[in-house]
């Protein structure tokens, strides 16, 4: 590993920039160098701004995976033999699927050792909602959350600066600099944290449409390819799923009404298309940990769980491990909830036949869901309740939406917002499932 000297980073850059290839010395050197301060912040976001344009070639992007992977250490979950299954989504509105599937598939004997992200952008994130259960704790040391891992069967934590740090570095770059939506950066990202957490299989759900990061199928399955063969490649089985992501999944957007959502799924209920989308990874999981190869049985083994409440229960465990009120799953009205609300009344009678999902994503993180920088804190209370989905039948004068706020003053601002969301068709518009295709 030689000296660092600041015309060798230059001379990567301006390699990727005229679309050569690194060597693996080339990008584990740029990686070691990175961590250690060697290599400037504004030099590594050229470098990002590069790959964003030339990309990286499969061999590259296995070895920044290894070296990102490289930067931390990797957990062994020493005295813990089960399968290890985790689901990655790649950004969602309304995507609160993490919290009732790793529950449900954890009692049906799959061990899942969840590390999940905040909400970037118009997407929300799985800590920021779980952060709304008063006292959970998402911030634990490796060991504690091996061994809630191992006591519990499932542990959802953010990522430590002892897992894959340099995806934590590097992700903060590309977010501010407008390099997140690459292929080979993305799966370099993902699959470093899902390596560093010990896994046996990773199930994806890849989003496509106008509320996600890949708004093609042929980009989503582009990448699904990519996670696949990068993980094979480093031993890590990657299968899942394309889902749609035009419209917001489930009724709510915003954290502490995702938590309600996904309680109600575990209770039996909820949303069709959140409870669909939370059967049908799991069976994706319940396969790919060999717990039950068989789809149609897989599925009838998570609706048992969910009907027999087993998955509710572990879900309070879950939270009880990590500080949390585990009441919140009998008695949701524990959440935190706004003061002021706001209802979004229809100007018209009509099927409705679309809701722009980035459009509710955007607002929710105007009302104070989510974040613009990584240094915000997140509102748990406030969100858009839809009272409407996507081929509902509305009267003038109807409830579409119920706005969650922390103050009333711009109401009326989001109330616009929320109706220009709403697409109108005469007629009954087709309705298709959220599961698009499957890979691996
Ligand atoms: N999710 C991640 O963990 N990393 C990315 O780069 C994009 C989505």
């Amino acid at each position: 590993m030689g000296t660092p000297s600041s015309s060798s980073v230059v001379d990567l850059i301006v390699s990727k920039r005229d679309g050569g290839e690194l060597s693996p010395a080339q990008l584990q050197r740029l990686i070691a160098q990175f961590m250690r301060g060697q290599i400037t912040d504004y030099q590594m976001s050229a470098w990002l701004m590069a790959v964003f344009f030339r990309g990286l070639s499969l061999e590259e992007t296995v070895v920044l995976t290894e070296a990102m992977l490289r930067s931390g250490r990797q957990l062994e979950h020493r005295g813990n033999d089960r399968p290890k299954v985790d689901k990655h989504s790649t950004g969602g509105v309304g995507d609160k699927i993490s919290l009732c599937l790793a529950p449900l598939v954890a009692a049906c004997g799959v061990t899942v050792p969840m590390i999940s992200g905040r909400g970037l952008g118009h997407t929300g994130g799985t800590l920021d909602k779980l952060e709304a259960i008063p006292g959970y704790q998402t911030r634990l040391t490796a060991a504690k959350f091996e061994s809630i891992v191992r006591r519990v069967g499932v542990s959802i934590i953010g990522q430590t600066a002892q897992l894959a740090p340099a995806d934590a570095r590097l992700y903060a770059l590309r977010d501010v600099t407008g390099s997140v939506p690459s292929r080979p950066l993305i799966t370099a990202s993902i699959l470093s944290k899902k390596l560093a957490a010990g896994l046996d299989a990773l199930v994806m759900d890849v989003k496509v449409g106008h509320g996600a990061f890949m708004s093609d199928r042929k980009s989503a399955r582009a990448l699904g390819g990519l996670l696949r063969s990068v993980g094979q490649r480093l031993g890590l089985p990657v299968c899942g799923l394309l889902t749609d992501m035009s419209s917001p999944i489930g009724t709510s957007i915003g954290n502490a009404l995702e938590v309600r959502e996904a309680i109600e799924v575990l209770q039996d209920a909820g949303p069709a298309d959140t409870r669909e989308l939370t059967l049908a990874l799991g069976v994706e999981m319940l396969r790919a940990s060999g717990a039950e190869p068989h789809a149609g049985r897989a599925r009838q083994r998570l609706e048992r769980a969910l009907s027999s409440g087993a998955g509710a229960e572990r879900f309070e465990r879950m939270i009880a491990a990590h500080g949390g009120d585990a009441r919140v799953v009998a008695e949701p009205s524990r959440l935190p909830h706004a003061r002021h609300h706001a209802t979004v009344l229809s100007p018209r009678s009509g099927y409705v036949s679309s809701i722009d999902a980035l459009a509710l994503g955007e607002l929710s993180v105007h009302l104070g869901a989510g974040r613009t920088r990584a240094d915000q804190d997140v509102d748990p209370r406030v969100g858009i309740e839809l009272s409407a989905r996507v081929g509902s039948w509305v009267e003038r004068g109807e409830p579409l939406a119920r706005l969650h706020l922390a103050s009333a003053r711009r109401a009326a601002e989001s109330q616009a917002a929320t109706l220009r969301a709403f697409g109108w068709s005469e007629r009954r518009p087709r309705l298709r499932s959220r599961v698009l295709e499957r890979f691996g």
